[in-house]
C-alpha cells in the first residue's frame, strides 16, 4: 500500500515538472517574438499550461486525501499485527515477547517507586499424562481453562502470561512474596477443587495440579535473574512432590 501511495505522488509531481518546464520554454520564446499574433498565440499555450497545472494539483490534493485514508489504515493494521505478535493464540494470554516488554516497564517502575514486584511461575503437573490419555486437542483445551483460573484469580493490573508449553508467569505489581503466596495458593487450591470434564464427551479429566515457585525482585537486576530464580523455587516445588507452592527466599541456598 505504500508504494501505490508513493507512486501517486511522484506521478503527480512529474506531472507538474513537465508543466513547468514547458512554461519556461514558452517563457523564453516570448522575448523572441516580435508581432501581436506571435504573442497571442504563446500566451494562449501558457494559459492552457496554466490550466493543466491547476488541474494537475487538484487531483494531488485528491490522492493525498486517499492517502492519508490508507496511511490511517496501514496504522491500524499495524496495531493489530504488533498486537497479535505480543499474544499467545491459543490462551489469547500475553506471550514470551509480551511478557518482556511488560517486564521491561515493571523493573523501571519498581526502582521508581521503591516497591518491588513477585512473579509467580506456574507449571501444570503431569500435564503429559492429559496429552497421552485424552490426547493434544484435550491438552490444549485444558490450557486454555486453566489459563482462565489463573486470569479469574489474579487483579487487572497483574500480567498472566504463557511462559511456554504448560508453564504459565506471572507478574504481580507492587506485591511483596507473602501477597504473591496467598494468591498462588488460591491458583492452587481453585485448581485442586475443579472438575475438569471433555465437553463431547463429559469424560472426566480427573484431577489437575499446578506446582508453583515465587520470587521477589531485587531492585538491583536489569536483566530477568528473578525469572530464575522462581524457576528454582518451582524445581523445589516438583521434587518435593508437587501440587504446591515454593518461594524462592525461603530455599537453603
Ligand atoms: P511435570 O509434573 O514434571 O511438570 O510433568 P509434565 O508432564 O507436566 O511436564 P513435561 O515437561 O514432561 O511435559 C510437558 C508436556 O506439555 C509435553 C508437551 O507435549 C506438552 N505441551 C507443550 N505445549 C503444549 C500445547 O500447546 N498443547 C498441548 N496439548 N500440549 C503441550
Ligand atoms: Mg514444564
Ligand atoms: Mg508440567
Amino acid at each position: 500500500m505504500l508504494r501505490e501511495i508513493t507512486s501517486h505522488v511522484t506521478e503527480t509531481e512529474g506531472d507538474l515538472a513537465g508543466h513547468g518546464r514547458a512554461l519556461d520554454k514558452m517563457a523564453g520564446q516570448l522575448q523572441d517574438v516580435d508581432d501581436f499574433d506571435g504573442v497571442r498565440h504563446i500566451i494562449d499555450q501558457m494559459i492552457d499550461t496554466t490550466k493543466a497545472i491547476i488541474k494537475s494539483g487538484s487531483r494531488l490534493q485528491n490522492r493525498m486525501e486517499v492517502s492519508s485514508k490508507d496511511l490511517q489504515q496501514l496504522h491500524r493494521e499495524l496495531e493489530v499485527s504488533q498486537k497479535e505478535a505480543r499474544t499467545d493464540a491459543l490462551t489469547g494470554l500475553a506471550n514470551r515477547r509480551g511478557l518482556e516488554k511488560r517486564l521491561e516497564i515493571e523493573r523501571i517502575r519498581a526502582r521508581q517507586n521503591n516497591t518491588p514486584f513477585s512473579v509467580i511461575l506456574v507449571d501444570i503437573d503431569y500435564f503429559k499424562k492429559v496429552n497421552d490419555r485424552f490426547g493434544h486437542l484435550v491438552g490444549d483445551s485444558l490450557l486454555k481453562g486453566v489459563a482462565r483460573v489463573l486470569r479469574s484469580q489474579t487483579r487487572r493490573n497483574d500480567m498472566v502470561a504463557r511462559f511456554g508449553g504448560e508453564e504459565f508467569l506471572i507478574l504481580l505489581p507492587e506485591t511483596d512474596v507473602a501477597g504473591a503466596y496467598s494468591v498462588a495458593e488460591k491458583i492452587r487450591t481453585t485448581l485442586l477443587n475443579k472438575e475438569w470434564t471433555i465437553k463431547e464427551s463429559k469424560k472426566s479429566i480427573g484431577l489437575v495440579t499446578a506446582s508453583m515457585g515465587i520470587a521477589l525482585y531485587d531492585m538491583d537486576e536489569s536483566d530477568n535473574s528473578v525469572i530464575h530464580r522462581a524457576d528454582a523455587a518451582l524445581y523445589k516445588a516438583k521434587a518435593q512432590g508437587r501440587n504446591q507452592v515454593v518461594i524462592q527466599a525461603e530455599l537453603a541456598n
